[in-house]
């Protein structure tokens, strides 16, 4: 079975706002940059059938269904999930539904830059934390390494210009695995 990534949608496969202002029959405001996918993400896609793509976002499930086909990407996952699916807050239990997964962590990557990409019931499935300009093509070698022997592992995972960390809030038992860039300190 192939490991399940989760795509975030806005902000992380591109910047898609001004496609809201077409899909609500309105004039985008003119200081409002065009549209732009994050550098890489079609190729990157294309080539990593190792594993399952998936979309999971807050919007629209037949707007970003649109918006991924104008930008030639819908073809290259699996399904899409939206607000109306349970994407508002992320419930990642849809996922696992949808594909027989029952053990969510062990099968399951978060692609995201919000913290409002992690699971809403706490589970800890691995986020990566993405920026949309850093080339996809950085996660290629993350992605390989985040599963072992068919299941994703974090702890003892160790990639070169990443970092593997928790966020969350120990308090209320929700933390969750995150691996981010590391960036240069200014
Ligand atoms: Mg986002």
């Amino acid at each position: 079975m192939k490991q399940v990534v989760c795509w975030d949608f806005d902000e992380t496969l591109g910047y898609f706002r001004p496609h809201e202002f077409a899909w609500a029959g309105q004039t985008r405001p003119a200081a409002m940059p065009p549209p732009r996918l994050k550098p890489g993400i079609g190729a990157l896609l294309e080539s990593l059938s190792e594993f399952t793509h998936v979309v999971t976002t807050a919007a629209e499930r037949e707007y970003a269904r649109d918006v991924l086909r104008q930008h030639d990407l819908l073809r290259h996952f699996a399904a899409v999930f939206g607000r109306e699916d349970g994407m508002w807050p992320k419930d990642y239990g849809v996922v696992g539904r949808y594909f027989g997964i029952d053990d969510l962590p062990r099968h399951l990557v978060i692609v995201g830059n919000d913290e409002s990409d992690a699971d809403c019931l706490g589970r800890p499935i691995v986020m990566v934390y993405d920026e949309l300009l850093r080339p996809a093509e950085s996660l290629r070698t993350l992605l390989a390494a985040l599963v072992c022997e068919g299941e994703v592992r974090f702890d003892g995972c160790n990639v070169e210009g990443f970092s593997f960390e928790y966020w969350g809030n120990y308090e209320a038992r929700k933390t969750y695995p995150v691996v981010r860039t590391i960036l240069p300190m200014c």
